[in-house]
């Protein structure tokens, strides 16, 4: 009898019965791929090209009933599972080797009721699918900076973004979740029902279970807003960041700030002479009063001698999508990443130094400013670590060669050994890398840990779902 060959969950060979595999086919609406099928490569690649993972068995589910035949299959099979929504994260944890990937990308449906303020999406859309919809009424969830990101590894890891300063973290303002658990059942999550699971979905990543579906609450936002970016030569970093430091810790919650150091990609809005020289960059969104925003950011504009301005009145779906082609899907990516307590002097000289080193023209070193909503909730209200923070540091190496890995891999690792002095000692989940894995998943879920550990005994004892900053259940 032909098998087909996978690997189970603790990656030993797990040779599969073709028999077993056609009733998973069989049982699926949407295609199941081998490696050689149509379609495979796409659907094992990731944003990261460092991931080069071979699942035995990609189901591009088309709907729940496909997502519970695929957990089924897993639980009953023993091979490994990973769950892919966007393809976004750094670590490739859509991908286990050998394994069964239940890929959701197919899954991008969104449902707005403008009245009740709440809007639904299935498990594999991306932040521009959930963006397109809400601002037909003016509406936003609180999602993150680049729109090709999915939504469900970005609120099931806390989710922040140019609007958490006035209304908390993505999972904050999350109403329900529809899961299929460990154990084959499709789950409702609320504070009403399930309310553990709600709790360790809100941050936890995707230890618990297969995000079907999400619902958001939303607000209004635009659809026009006041943002952008404005750019010097990095000569005026010293200034820029000055003002920069003092802009932030005047911010209303309504206005984000981003510094970043990088080259100077080719892009229309930068002067030709500066293209490929290193600069400094400050992001901004205001989504207050428009003609309040554009009086306050006015000094931004008028400092120094810019050598590129797209500071502006613009459509907040513009804004969303601003950072998308300095991120582009198949490049080499590794990031390091630290949560700050504050946006200080001696931090911002440092990541002056940093980036005068850099080694590649895609890489960066960018200040995010967090603050505000982010942090006015209880450090227990869900998963989420980390309340406290004032800003992350992303120092991110990008390139294109595999022979130039080492290079700007070390990079990356001897900035942040450098800037981890400036450090809250916690992390972010969403941007560990591979290799970061223990002390560093603690360092990224804080005091929820142990609770996390608890639920996870309670809803999935077997760790079923380990392709993730896994926590281990605790003991019983
Ligand atoms: C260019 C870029 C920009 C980013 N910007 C931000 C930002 O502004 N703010 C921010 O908070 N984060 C940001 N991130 C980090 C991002 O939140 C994480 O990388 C997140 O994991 C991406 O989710 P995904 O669905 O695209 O990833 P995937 O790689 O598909 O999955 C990531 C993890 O989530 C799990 N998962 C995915 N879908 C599901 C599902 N439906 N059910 C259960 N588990 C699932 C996977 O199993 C895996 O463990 C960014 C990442 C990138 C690459």
């Amino acid at each position: 009898m032909s098998t087909i060959a996978a690997l189970n969950r603790e990656g030993a060979p797990l040779p599969l019965d073709q028999k077993l595999v056609d009733g998973l086919r069989a049982a699926l609406r949407g295609p199941l791929l081998l490696g050689g099928d149509a379609g495979y490569e796409e659907a094992r690649s990731v944003w990261n090209a460092m991931i080069d993972r071979r699942p035995a068995l990609v189901a591009r589910c088309l709907g729940t009933a496909d997502v519970v035949a695929g957990v089924r299959f897993a639980r009953e099979s023993g091979i490994a599972l990973s769950i892919k929504g966007g393809g976004h994260n750094i670590s490739g944890l859509a991908v286990a080797e050998g394994g069964l990937m239940l890929d959701l990308s197919l899954m991008r449906g969104v449902w707005v009721d403008p009245r009740s303020r709440l809007a639904r999406a299935q498990g594999g859309c991306l932040l521009g699918d959930v963006d397109r919809e809400t601002q037909l009424h003016g509406l936003a969830a609180v999602l993150g900076f680049v729109s090709a990101t999915g939504v469900a590894g970005l609120t099931l890891g806390g989710g922040f973004g140019y609007v958490s300063r006035r209304f908390g973290w993505t999972s904050d303002n999350v109403r329900s979740m529809d899961v299929v658990a460990a154990d084959g059942r499709l789950v409702h999550a609320s504070e009403e029902e399930n309310p553990d699971l709600f709790w360790g979905l809100r941050g936890g990543g995707g230890n618990f279970g297969v995000l079907t579906g999400v619902e958001y609450v939303l607000h209004p936002v635009g659809p026009e807003i006041y943002g952008g970016a404005v750019a010097w030569r990095a000569d005026d970093a010293p200034g820029v960041l000055a003002m920069f430091r003092e802009a932030a810790a005047e911010a209303p919650p309504e206005l984000t700030l981003v510094a970043a150091m990088r080259f100077a990609p080719p892009a229309p809005w930068l002067d030709k002479d500066v293209h490929g020289k290193p600069i400094v960059m400050l992001l901004a969104c205001h989504i207050g009063d428009v003609a309040k925003a554009e009086k306050q950011l006015a000094p931004i504009k008028a400092f120094g001698k810019p050598v590129g301005d797209i500071l502006q009145r613009r459509p907040y779906v513009t804004q969303q999508s601003l950072l998308d082609a300095t991120q582009p899907r198949g490049r080499r990516y590794y990031w390091k990443s630290e949560y700050l307590p504050g946006i200080e002097g001696e931090m911002l000289a440092k990541v002056t130094e940093h980036a005068a080193r850099i080694t590649s023209p895609h890489s960066a070193v960018i200040v995010f400013q967090l603050g505000g909503a982010v942090g006015s909730r209880p450090n227990d209200h869900s998963a989420v670590g980390n309340r406290d923070a004032a800003a992350v540091l992303n120092v991110t190496a990008a390139w294109e060669r595999k022979e130039e890995d080492p290079t700007h891999v070390e990079w990356a690792r001897s900035t942040w050994r450098d800037m981890r002095r400036f450090s809250t000692g916690g992390t972010y989940v969403n941007f560990l890398t591979e290799e970061e894995t223990g002390e560093r998943v603690a360092a990224a879920y804080g005091k929820n840990l142990a609770r996390l550990a608890e639920i996870k005994a309670r809803w999935d004892p077997t760790n079923l779902f380990r392709t993730n900053k896994n926590v281990v259940p605790a003991a019983r």
